[in-house]
């Protein structure tokens, strides 16, 4: 049996269309690699129920699946308005803290006269004029009815807020506890906003691998630093699209995600991918053709939101982009950028890879402790399909995200020879490979005598 799991993975939202355990499981057979489980709509208490019924799901299909916990971040609403709703005349002259009150009355410190403020996802526009003593005045660029709870962008706007709000620091510690493989922070700022979040899950447990949502501008200019403290990257295109151009999202989509494939680290490429399907069971073709560039783009994964957390359509949406990603994949090949720098494991990636292809060979196995070995292969966009050999479900669920990556469980052992046994038995049981085919086997390092940093060629011997 030829390795046919895809290389683009899919991440799909939870919600009231999909909470039930037989949806899960149906999506998961339709090939979601992962669920994103957003805690903007969810209550710390709910958390581990849901991570649990992923769980069951994923054993019951024996499926690799990575579980992904989005903090809502210091998202800015509208508060309480008379009847629920104002309407904003151009022209006019609110005043934000009083006429639009707003759910963190202290960002209006923050805020300088010319800066902008949006609300609505950008749909009405005011500009500030100065401060005043109960708020801040501004005029009416683009008005319109507003509804209250409705977001509010800042683009120009650098917050003092804190990146944890009290609900996110219980859902950290929540998410901590239910083991969740990934967390994924909104509203990113700075490097310290990741630092911080790393210190306060450490204090609950083992801290999930983090990954920042690049949303705000502040984050955009300060990217590099943000991704050096990050285990991965949301190219997060809803509040970005706000606070910077919609014109500017397809740019930085693709320098985000090429410079997450340079260091390796796992990038999502985020919201409205399939948006019409909320409602319709098909989708329309910017859309299509939108996926398919995000996976030449090179993302590790697409996400849906809407579409499998409320829409009519969760199991079509991740079918049809099951479908997308096939036809983008075998249309072009992968890029390659260059590792940033040279260690043992990036020499031995290069190494099995240029070996794989010259040879033709059925699959790369990665021996890896910690997943990093195998991301580092990926990170080569190879051609030849790629095996990572793990030791526990931690390491084999979050690879599930990871491009190309197909993780395997294989009990570890304390020698080399017992676990390439194993390993091959396993392989083989399963289908992934077959005695008579040729395979490159590599391993980083592995805790086992003799088993660090080695390339093995296994092939039915020459003529
Ligand atoms: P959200 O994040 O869905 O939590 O807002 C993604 C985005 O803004 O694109
Ligand atoms: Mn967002």
């Amino acid at each position: 049996m030829l390795i046919q799991r895809q290389e683009t993975k899919i991440l799909a939202t939870l919600g009231p269309a999909s909470f039930s355990p037989e949806m899960i499981r149906a999506l998961i057979l339709k090939g979601t690699d992962g669920f994103r489980i957003n805690m903007s709509h969810e209550k710390a208490g709910d958390l581990a129920a849901r991570v649990q019924a992923v769980r069951s799901a994923a054993a019951q299909e024996n499926a690799a699946v990575a579980v992904v916990v989005d903090l809502g971040g210091p998202k800015i609403r509208v508060g309480t308005l008379p009847n629920g709703q104002i309407n904003l005349v151009d022209g006019g002259q609110p005043i934000l803290g009083a006429d639009i009150p707003v759910s963190h009355p202290e960002i209006l410190t923050d805020i300088r006269p010319g800066h902008r403020i949006l609300m609505d996802d950008g749909k009405l526009e005011l500009e500030v004029l100065g401060v005043v003593p109960n708020g801040v005045k501004t005029r009416v660029r683009v008005g319109g009815l507003l509804l209250q709870g409705k977001g509010v962008n800042l683009p120009d706007t650098e917050l003092r807020l804190p990146a944890l709000t009290d609900k996110d620091i219980e859902d950290l510690a929540a998410a901590v506890r239910a083991e969740a493989d990934y967390v994924s922070l909104s509203f990113v700022q700075r490097p310290g906003d990741l630092l911080l979040a790393r210190r306060e899950a450490e204090r609950h447990g083992r801290c999930p691998l983090l990954i920042a949502k690049i949303e705000k501008p502040q984050a955009v200019d300060r990217f590099e630093e943000i991704l050096k403290v990050s285990d991965g990257v949301m190219v997060a295109r809803g509040d970005l699209g706000v606070e910077v151009s919609p014109a500017r999202v397809p740019v930085l989509q693709k320098h985000f995600i090429s410079r997450c494939n340079a260091q390796g680290k796992t990038v999502i490429t985020a919201t409205q991918m399939l948006e019409s399907m909320i409602q319709n069971p098909r989708p329309t073709r910017a859309e299509a053709s939108d996926v398919a560039n995000a996976v030449w783009d090179g993302t590790d994964a697409v996400m849906l939101s809407g579409e499998t957390a409320i829409g009519r359509y969760p199991l079509e949406c991740v079918g049809m982009m099951r479908d997308i990603i096939a036809e983008a994949e075998k249309a072009a090949p992968h890029r390659r950028e260059p590792f940033p720098d040279a260690t043992r494991v990036h020499a031995l990636a290069s190494a099995a890879v240029d070996a794989a292809e010259e040879l033709h060979a059925r699959a790369i196995v990665i021996i890896t402790l910690s997943g990093f070995t195998a991301q580092m292969v990926a990170q080569r966009r190879p051609s030849v399909p790629l095996i990572a050999v793990v030791p526990e479900l931690r390491i084999r669920n979050r690879l599930a995200l990871v491009w190309g990556i197909l993780p395997v469980i294989v009990p570890w052992g304390d020698n080399s020879d017992g676990l390439l046994a194993g390993m091959e038995k396993i392989l083989v049981a399963s289908g992934y490979i077959q005695l008579k085919d040729t395979i490159i086997i590599i391993s980083g390092s592995t805790r086992l005598r003799g088993a660090d940093y080695i390339m093995k060629i296994q092939a039915p011997s020459e003529p």
